[in-house]
């Protein structure tokens, strides 16, 4: 056995907590799951099955934690997980798993399949086992600050543009501030009117508020590659800066799994509560609309539709604010089949769109946004996530239909009072 094997199936042993193995020894192998996975439904791939991409997770589990398992590997009857299999299961946890949740939320017994994937990816990446463009990702992100190796002169560049475009000013390390807020390398490179679109509607509402020079990351790659240590280490900047700004709360921006990171995962990630909130930009915009903070000149008169990110919506319960700022900015708001909390991943979330290797599966499995879309025929597609829109506007094109994605944060900019 390999040295990194070996790291890697005592990282799966470790990684085999209560409930991982209650999921495991419940599971009645319905396949339920599948039909909930746009991986398979749209490949009609078994392989693509939500349990069935834990299969070296479950075998490990067997043979070190259950009786018969254990008498079976002492008699020599039961077969190793090899780095071989390993190798071949890499695509099925990484290339074809977004972590939307969807498959937990089907499962009859309640396995929260979503869960262990992403234990699952723990023991991957120690195994040496994860994908090259999530390894330089995360690598970039720990030594530059970045996954995409954004450093504070770019942010300073962008800042300067939105500032000559808006006539406003962009406060950054501003000490006491009630807000910081937390940008997305794709939001600062890909879509800075983002920050623009934030500068207005906080001005109009009153909101006090700064950027970090030291620390304006929002997404965590080692939650997307499954090495927690580094998903710590990357939180934990972020709370230093917050400690330093002595900021009362913290905004996560137009991303989703960023959302996840800070929100859900990041105080058990550093082992301690914050001594913050933290809000998703959703949150707060739907709070100033009801105080009445936020007042529009005039209103979208395009055929609206909302695309839930999973990590925002599934996995985060933000559902209903979205919906609300819509009802307030959009005279034409329609809802896709499925929409809300069963929504359908854009195929490109948990590190997807990071994995070259994943492009042509990420653009075939887009054909169930597609149908969705189909249902409506919207003239904009609105969302709330840099990652997903990127996703979105390439599998647009793809596909050969002629939809804007919008930000939800910058619609609501564009018609203020
Ligand atoms: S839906 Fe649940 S019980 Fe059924 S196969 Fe999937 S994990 Fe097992
Ligand atoms: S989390 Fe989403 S993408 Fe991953 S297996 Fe479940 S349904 Fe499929």
């Amino acid at each position: 056995m390999s040295a990194s094997l070996e790291r890697g199936i005592h990282a799966f042993k470790e990684q085999i907590d209560a409930p991982v193995a209650a999921f495991f020894s419940s599971c009645v192998r319905c396949g339920l799951c599948a039909e909930a996975c746009l991986f398979f439904t749209e490949t009609g791939d078994p392989v693509y099955t939500p349990i069935h991409k834990l299969e070296p997770l479950r075998r490990v589990w067997q043979q070190e934690y259950t009786f018969w398992g254990r008498t079976a590997k002492a008699l020599g009857l039961s077969r190793p997980v090899t780095d071989a299999e390993l190798n071949k299961w890499e695509p099925l946890v990484y290339d074809s798993c977004t972590l939307c949740g969807r498959c937990s939320m089907v499962c009859p017994v309640g396995n929260d399949i979503t869960y262990m994937i992403r234990k699952m990816r723990e023991g991957m990446a120690v195994a040496g086992h994860a994908p090259e463009g999530l390894v330089s990702a995360t690598r970039r992100a720990v030594t530059t600050g970045s996954p995409m190796g954004v450093k504070y002169p770019a942010l300073q560049a962008q800042i300067r543009n939105v500032e000559q475009e808006t006539g406003l000013s962009i406060p950054v390390d501003v000490t006491g501030a009630d807000y910081l807020l937390l940008l997305s390398s794709m939001e600062i490179m890909n879509f800075p009117e983002f920050i623009g679109a934030i500068a207005k509607i906080f001005r109009k509402a009153g909101v006090s508020w700064t950027l970090s020079s030291q620390s304006f990351e929002a997404t965590n790659s080692g939650i997307q590659i499954g090495v927690s240590d580094i998903a710590a280490e990357l939180v934990q900047r972020i709370v230093d800066a917050a400690a330093k700004l002595q900021v009362k709360s913290i905004i996560s921006p137009e991303c989703g799994h960023a959302y996840t990171a800070i929100r859900w995962e990041g105080p058990n990630l550093v082992g301690k509560p914050f001594d913050f909130k933290v809000v998703h930009i959703l949150e707060l915009l739907d709070e100033l609309r009801a105080q009445g903070r936020i007042k529009l000149g005039s209103k979208e008169t395009q055929k609206l539709t909302y695309h839930d990110p999973c990590q925002i919506a599934r996995r985060g319960g933000v559902v209903k604010q979205p919906r609300n700022l819509l009802d307030m900015v959009a005279e034409n708001f329609v809802e896709m089949p499925e929409a809300g909390t069963m929504n359908w991943c854009c195929g490109a979330g948990g590190g997807v769109g990071t994995n070259e290797r994943a492009a042509e599966l990420r653009l075939k499995v887009f054909r169930r946004k597609q149908s969705q879309l189909n249902a409506v025929k919207p003239d904009a597609l609105v969302s709330a996530c840099s990652n997903c829109r990127i996703h979105l506007e390439e599998g647009l094109e793809e596909y050969g239909m002629e939809i804007p994605v919008l930000s939800l944060t910058e619609t609501i900019a564009a018609h203020l009072e």
